[in-house]
């Protein structure tokens, strides 16, 4: 850039030119990714200099998973762009460090790696002695991934420790989804998400949490799905739905059970799959919550088999054992709920968005 006539102006604007070359200048390029609390894995061309990581630049080279469905590029996110910012950052920290305040004064001093693994020895040893391995918690960080848990995770199982679940830890473990459908997961690839006549964005907020895969909400829509937000707030998500739904914190399970009551009471639903996928056949005694069982509807006790809807010896809907709930505690209106449960149910490809990261944020 060369537009001054003056000399110094010139030296000024060859300066800068020098600085945006030296930026973006380099002696390598490798593959990478991060492990920033995240599964994606996204591949990032990692550009070094003088030995260092000087920027990073996603790869966008994976191929279409499906013929006529658009591929997973560009799959990153702001937090892996500036994941390389944070490796060299000032207050990254790269050595023990002891408090020597009060908790949470902020106020700590340097020790050496042998005084503080002794430190930790002597800790471990004593609790050992005074309450067991089991008084000792080993909190699992995803930071790092399977390379920096495996040494740790070995040493508390050696130990005898307690170690708690990581998914779970980081908010990334759908219980409910697990114990009704007895699986960790078990959505198809997340470009079948472009396939949806309807999108539920319900519990997530993945314009935030799932930034690498959210192009295929809005490429959903753009080929006609409707998309659908359930969010306490008017999040950076719902801004793409067609329909927001507000709802009152805490009261999302009301909202479920009242728009399975629709999609139940208007047969919009694929009897097969509920039947044999979910426990919503499974009968529920009003009174005290817990399963309709053979044994019990005979006047008997508690045990025998659990009773599903329609099958020999259940009641039928109306009769007591029958459990209905409806979604007026959500404080949504009853007709919102029928529409969303219309939408959702019925006939058509369905997405309901289950993503990993902190829900709602
Ligand atoms: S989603 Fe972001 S943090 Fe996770 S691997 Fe991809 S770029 Fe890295």
């Amino acid at each position: 850039m060369t537009t001054s006539g003056d000399g110094a102006g010139r030296r000024a604007s060859e300066g800068t030119e020098e600085r945006y070359r030296r930026r973006w200048r380099w002696d390598g390029v490798s593959w990478g990714t991060h492990c920033l609390n995240c599964l994606a894995t996204c591949p990032y061309r990692v550009y070094r200099r003088d030995g260092e990581v000087a920027f990073e630049e996603v790869g966008g080279v994976l191929p279409p998973v499906e013929e006529g469905v658009p591929d997973l590029n560009p799959l990153g996110c702001q937090k892996g762009s500036g994941w390389s910012v944070q490796l060299s950052g000032e207050d990254r920290v790269t050595h023990p460090l002891r408090r020597v305040g009060e908790r949470g004064g902020g106020e700590w001093e340097r020790i050496s790696w042998d005084e503080a693994l002794e430190e930790i020895a002597e800790a471990v040893v004593e609790a050992i002695d005074l309450e067991g391995p089991e008084s000792i918690l080993f909190e699992e960080t995803v930071e790092g991934g399977l390379l920096t848990q495996s040494p740790f995770l070995r040493f508390a199982g050696l130990l005898g420790a307690v170690t708690l679940d990581a998914n779970g830890l980081v908010n990334d473990f759908p219980t409910g989804h697990h114990i009704t459908f007895g699986k960790f997961s078990c959505a198809s690839t997340v470009d079948d998400t472009f396939h949806s006549d309807v999108v539920l964005l319900w519990h997530s907020n993945p314009a935030y949490t799932s930034i690498p895969y959210f192009h295929y909400v809005t490429e959903a829509r753009y080929r006609g799905a409707r998309v659908v937000t359930i969010a306490p707030d008017y999040n950076a998500s719902a801004v793409f739905a067609d329909q927001y739904v507000p709802i009152r914190p805490g009261t999302d399970a009301a909202l479920a059970l009242g728009m399975c009551q629709v999609i139940i009471e208007e047969g919009l639903f694929d009897e097969g799959f509920v039947c044999s996928q979910t426990d919503l056949p499974l009968l529920v005694l009003t009174g005290t919550g817990r399963f309709l069982r053979g044994a019990r509807r005979e006047g008997g006790g508690p045990g025998g088999p659990v009773l599903l809807l329609g099958s020999r010896g259940g009641p039928s809907p109306g009769e007591p054992g029958h459990a209905h709930a409806r979604g007026r505690a959500a404080g949504v209106a009853g007709t919102v709920d029928g529409q969303v449960a219309r939408r959702f149910g019925g006939r058509g490809h369905h997405g309901l968005r289950v993503v990993a990261g902190p829900s709602r944020r």
